[in-house]
């Protein structure tokens, strides 16, 4: 049984190395709230609520995030001995969405119960690997030549695929310009949503440059529009910000609005509803991967643990630490060796908190 005793949250405020560009706006800092929850009997979990600042990826912020878990999500949990984080996962299902603030405290919960069971959360989710294919995403850029430089540091790692973001009128140019220096470089676009089947003729055209798929072409609720767009292309659509639940997953498949799925644990809620999401793709054959969120160490720790499971046969948008932060609030730091990472071997997260670090970033913190 898990029983919490105390929450804290901490908002942090990390600046990027870089600025990161999509079709939806640009990020210098990432703000993100990480959930640290302490058991009657000692143990410490955290997870981490992946939200943006602003309402552009799903409707969630920040802000949010923090107002749903106060009023409501931190109550319930604390309300009642819970079996598993499974348990927790289904029974706050009475919460409708806010599926990145339910998967914060999921992670955390998972972390507690992997110590409890004195096994690892990959073990307890049976995941597979014991180490990962990674890829990395390149922010919008009119810089080919920058992008060209971006591309050759990053192959010093080994990276096992590169994700470019795309949007109208930033597109064939540079897909075109990565192939012809590239010609076999494991290459994918992300637009993010910014076309519409109006713009079906260009999405023809990049059938050419052989990209392993493009993400998200249209928007969020246009599984009938993505189906459209499948039967004309050749190049496999994933979809991303469509997927918010097993359900939504079931509804793409069996429209054939897509060939491969990123999930993105706490766009669809947690590690629960993840898994089940895996085991209907796995029936089905659909290729899946672990979709980034410019996380620190603490989410991206748990995406690491969900992508050793069996159907992520496609690398993940999980780069190293030293990607986005110049110090990361976990130690050691996530390491790429190769275009791989290392599942974690020990219970919990297997790493420390390094708490010097997370208050060096903190805008302030909530005892709940
Ligand atoms: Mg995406």
């Amino acid at each position: 049984m898990i029983v919490i005793d105390k929450v804290q949250l901490y908002e942090l405020e990390l600046p990027l190395k870089s600025a990161f560009a999509t079709s939806q706006g640009v990020y210098k800092i990432r703000n993100t709230l990480i959930v640290e929850l302490i058991t009657v009997d000692g143990l410490v979990g955290y997870g981490e609520c992946e939200a943006f600042a602003d309402p552009w990826y799903t409707e969630e912020t920040v802000e949010t995030e923090v107002a749903v878990l106060k009023r409501s999500i931190i109550p319930f949990l604390k309300g009642q001995p819970w079996q598993s984080p499974s348990h927790f996962a289904e029974s706050i299902k009475w919460i409708k969405r806010h599926n990145f603030a339910k998967a914060g405290v999921e992670m955390a919960l998972w972390d507690i119960y992997s110590q409890q069971q004195n096994k690892t959360i990959s073990q307890l989710i049976g995941g597979t690997r014991e180490q990962i294919d990674v890829g990395v995403v390149l922010g919008l850029s009119e810089d080919i030549k920058q992008i060209v430089k971006q591309i050759e540091q990053y192959q010093q790692f080994g990276y096992k695929r590169y994700k470019i973001k795309i949007k109208p009128n930033m597109d064939e140019r540079i897909i075109s310009a990565i192939r012809d220096k590239y010609p076999s470089l494991p290459l994918m676009v992300d637009a993010n949503s910014a076309y519409t089947l109006n713009d079906i003729e260009l999405l023809k055209r990049l059938d050419q440059y052989q990209l392993m798929m493009i993400e998200q072409p249209l928007g969020e609720t246009d599984f009938l529009d993505h189906q459209i767009l499948q039967q004309h292309i050749s190049t496999p659509i994933c979809l991303d910000e469509s997927i918010h639940s097993y359900e939504d997953a079931r509804l793409a498949i069996t429209l054939k609005s897509c060939k491969i799925i990123n999930i993105k644990l706490g766009r669809v809620g947690g590690l629960t509803e993840s898994v089940k999401i895996h085991d209907l793709c796995k029936a089905h054959q659909i290729p899946l991967w672990v979709g980034g969120m410019l996380e620190t160490g603490i989410g991206r720790i748990h995406h690491i643990v969900l992508a050793s499971m069996a159907q992520f046969t496609i690398a993940g948008d999980i780069s190293a630490s030293e990607k986005y932060w110049e110090h990361d609030i976990i130690k050691p730091a996530v390491t790429v060796n190769e275009g791989k990472i290392k599942v974690p071997k020990q219970p919990g997260l297997g790493v420390n908190l390094n708490k010097a670090q997370l208050h060096a970033y903190l805008k302030h913190s909530i005892i709940l």
